[in-house]
């Protein structure tokens, strides 16, 4: 199913808000992806989601699989020669889809139910732990 900003203003902001970081510091060197052991299985690469945020594509950011299968394993940000954390990008865009659907957090028991990707319970647990 696509999803559909209710909000489309204003979320590059609150995505850069929540992550700290400035998505056109980026200027597209393609670090990043060359280094993320995810990127066979995403629908569009790493440094393309952040031009995609550049560019205010939000729809298509929201809809990518690509954030669900970034495994925030930081490896995007030690390569980043700009200091781009790309890892924070991606769970700042997992809050914003959470929110679009009117959920701040991710309730464990909904978790166990339903078949979720698994970074969302890492991403979960990681609400709940800091
Ligand atoms: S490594 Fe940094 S500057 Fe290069 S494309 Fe990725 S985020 Fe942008
Ligand atoms: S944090 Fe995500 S996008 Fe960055 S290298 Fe790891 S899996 Fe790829």
């Amino acid at each position: 199913m696509r999803l559909v900003l209710k909000k489309n203003k204003h979320i590059l902001q609150k995505i850069e808000e929540i992550s700290g970081e400035n998505v056109f510091a980026c200027y597209q060197c393609g670090m990043c992806t060359a280094g993320c052991p995810m990127v066979s299985e995403m629908d569009v690469l790493p440094n393309q989601v952040i031009r995609l945020l550049q560019l205010g594509a939000m729809e298509e950011v929201i809809n990518t699989r690509t954030v669900w299968l970034c495994a925030s394993c930081y490896t995007c940000g030690a390569r980043c020669p700009k200091g781009v954390n790309l890892s924070r990008l991606m769970e700042a865009i997992r809050l914003m889809i959470l929110r679009e659907q009117n959920q701040d957090y991710v309730k464990i028991e909904k978790i166990v139910k339903e078949s979720l990707p698994q970074i969302a319970l890492i991403s979960a647990l990681r609400k709940f732990t800091s």
